[in-house]
């Protein structure tokens, strides 16, 4: 039996986010991955994707196989608090094909000037590294989603 030295260097996959099974309700360790979508080891549903950011970890984060959505955000912005709740839900309702990556921008300046984040809540959708949508302002949850939904890739087949 060896003392843990060995294993120390395993660590180095990315930060760890706990993402709750929205089917099962498991508590699953996930670290970002450039490939696939995250699946609950417990029931094998795909898990609702929603993590926080930092300046530092948020490339790892958003180099995501399904269509990222930022929620560049603040504790004292009111229209942010209307926001986070409907990404929340949308985490769920399109568990597998999205994934939300909130930033606090008073944390992480960097992200908040390198998306010009001077109005929050803005939201930045990312697919496949790639910027391809800018809302600013809180949106209602159906107008969010047909502003989403030409965005998302087709749902795999089998899950
Ligand atoms: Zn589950």
């Amino acid at each position: 039996m060896t003392t843990g030295h060995g294993t120390e260097g395993r660590q180095t996959c990315g930060p760890i986010s706990i993402l709750r099974c929205a089917h099962c309700g498991a508590a699953n360790r996930i670290a970002p991955s450039p490939r696939g979508a995250p699946h609950c080891g417990t029931c094998g549903k795909p898990l609702p994707w929603l993590v926080n950011a930092t300046d530092a970890t948020f490339d790892v984060e958003t180099h995501a196989a399904p269509t990222v959505i930022v929620d560049l955000w603040a504790p004292w912005c009111g229209p942010c608090r209307f926001v986070g709740p409907i990404l929340e839900e949308l985490s769920r309702e399109l568990a597998g094909r999205l994934k939300v990556v909130k930033v606090n921008v008073d944390e992480n300046q960097g992200l908040a000037l390198r998306y010009d984040a001077r109005s929050i809540p803005t939201l930045i959708v990312i697919r496949d590294g790639v910027v391809v949508d800018r809302v600013v302002g809180a949106l209602p949850k159906a107008d969010l989603v047909a502003r989403l939904t030409p965005n998302l890739k087709p749902p795999r087949s089998g899950s």
